[in-house]
């Protein structure tokens, strides 16, 4: 019996190089625990039919010496990251039966190391929300609570990890979505520095601020798996590569202009967390970012600008579903006012409206100087500090239908993490305890944020925050 409830990517890489198990035994342990699993939890849209076959290929590549750190090692994928021969729907129905053609080069990646993937996780619909309510296969449970989110967009990965259905899970954050779900599942969740790991083969939400990364149940699995993932790509012209180096003393910085609005609950566990990280010989600083409370006003611009204009190749022409008319304009109305979901539409509509002609500088045009902004403080900050903390999310995990009759309420949850997409700097959840919620102590996050190619930083940070 292998016990995956303690189980980490880093132990059963251990369990595999010594045979313990075999990667085959490890595979049909969570086939098995995702069968039992899953009809509740919904994390998993499809688990993939030859994963037997990957893992007998993994056993090979130990048996020859070539493991890696990741042979063997059983792995979900968010919805929207492409699997040659695979179904890949971005949890859309305008994508239902869309076979991916290649490998994301992420995939490519996890494949070489050896890696076993069981499936494709739900999400909301192309990554637009922050619970999975959006998903059009219906959404996704928390597993320390089956009556809330598990947070979103990534929120089939996180309750995957959470859950016990994966060691690991890849996700992408736009504005937050590795971060949160991670939160409010009490895993971690790495949002890397934009470019750092490769979009091809990822379907793109908001192209200037998507980005892969990895949720695990440790920060030491996160720096794992970003370290396999990572990399330049001909395939992604933004790709960057780029590291800074670790400090034997760091000193954080602690926002004190946008903690408003905050849970109280929340906000003590995040006192709690400041006075940990100084209990254990942080440099504690108070630091001012003028610009954060403009953040989410100035994402709610851009990426909808930038989601208006991705999503337009999804006509039912090219590929995707189609739904006939009487000519080539009724079939675009007629398909995708049927096959994308109302905060798809909604979100087309409001980028399509501040790019318009009247309009574009108003919005589009303004909000591009004010990220601009968001950047430069962020850049005078981590002249004074090596890192940022904040809370991950002003709430710990809410209830179903909660917020997704409201889309303001579900925006305002976005409020700390669409900073560092906007400045395209690397931030990292990490579990920090509980808030008590009825009769369930719900999982909060500590975020902490760093500069451009900073992640040692945080995972040198993350892993004394985690002891
Ligand atoms: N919740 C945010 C949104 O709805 C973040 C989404 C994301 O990071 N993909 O846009």
């Amino acid at each position: 019996m292998i016990n995956i409830k303690e189980l980490t990517i880093k132990k059963a890489h251990e369990a595999l190089k010594n045979k313990e198990y075999t990667c085959v035994d490890l595979a049909q342990t969570y086939l098995t625990e995702i069968e039992n699993k899953n009809p509740e939890l919904h994390a998993y849209l499809a688990v993939y039919n030859d994963v037997v076959e990957q893992a007998k290929k993994a056993d090979g590549m130990i048996e020859k010496g070539k493991g890696t750190m990741l042979t063997g090692i059983p792995f979900a994928i968010k919805d929207n990251i492409f699997f040659e021969g695979k179904v890949v729907s971005g949890a859309s129905k305008i994508l239902e039966n869309y076979v991916a053609t290649y490998d994301a080069t992420v995939v490519t990646k996890l494949k070489d190391a050896g890696a076993v993937i069981l499936g494709r996780v739900n999400m909301d619909e192309f990554a637009m929300g922050g619970s999975t309510e959006n998903s059009a296969y219906g959404p996704s449970k928390n597993p320390h609570d089956i009556s809330r989110v598990p947070g979103g967009s990534s929120g089939g990965s996180a309750s995957a990890v959470a859950g016990d259905l994966a060691l690991g899970a890849l996700g992408s954050d736009t504005g937050g979505s590795i971060r949160q779900p991670a939160s409010f599942c009490g895993i971690v969740g790495l949002k890397p520095t934009y470019g750092s790991v490769s979009r091809h083969g990822l379907i793109a939400m908001a192209s200037s601020l998507d980005v892969i990364g990895p949720m695990t149940k440790t920060v030491e699995d996160a720096e794992i798996v970003f370290n396999i993932i990572k990399g330049k790509d001909k395939f992604d012209a933004t790709g960057v590569e780029g590291e800074l180096p670790k400090k034997n003393r760091y000193i954080i910085g602690v926002p004190t202009d946008f903690l408003k609005g905050v849970d109280d609950d929340v906000l003590n566990n995040f006192n709690q967390s400041v006075e940990k990280l100084k209990s254990q010989g942080f440099e504690i600083k108070e630091v001012s970012l003028p610009t954060l409370p403009y953040a989410l006003a100035v994402y709610y611009i851009l990426m909808p600008a930038e989601v208006s204009s991705n999503l337009a190749r999804l006509d039912g022409v090219k590929y995707g579903s189609l739904k006939e008319g009487k000519d080539l304009m009724e079939d675009y109305f007629l398909t995708r006012g049927e096959f994308f979901g109302k905060e798809v539409r909604r979100r087309i509509m409001l980028g399509t409206y501040v790019l318009s002609t009247g309009y574009y500088d108003a919005y589009y045009g303004k909000a591009l100087k004010v990220r601009e902004l968001v950047k430069q403080d962020f850049e005078k900050v981590f002249k004074e500090v090596d890192a940022v903390v904040t809370p991950v999310s002003p709430m710990p995990a809410f209830k179903f239908g909660e917020k997704s009759n409201d889309p303001l309420q579900m925006y305002l949850a976005d409020i700390f993490t669409v900073s560092a997409n906007l400045a395209t700097i690397p931030a990292i959840s990490i579990p920090a305890g509980t808030v008590p919620r009825e009769d369930k102590n719900l999982p909060v996050g500590l975020q902490i944020i760093a500069p451009r190619f900073g992640e040692n930083i945080l995972f040198d940070i993350g892993k004394r925050f985690e002891e």
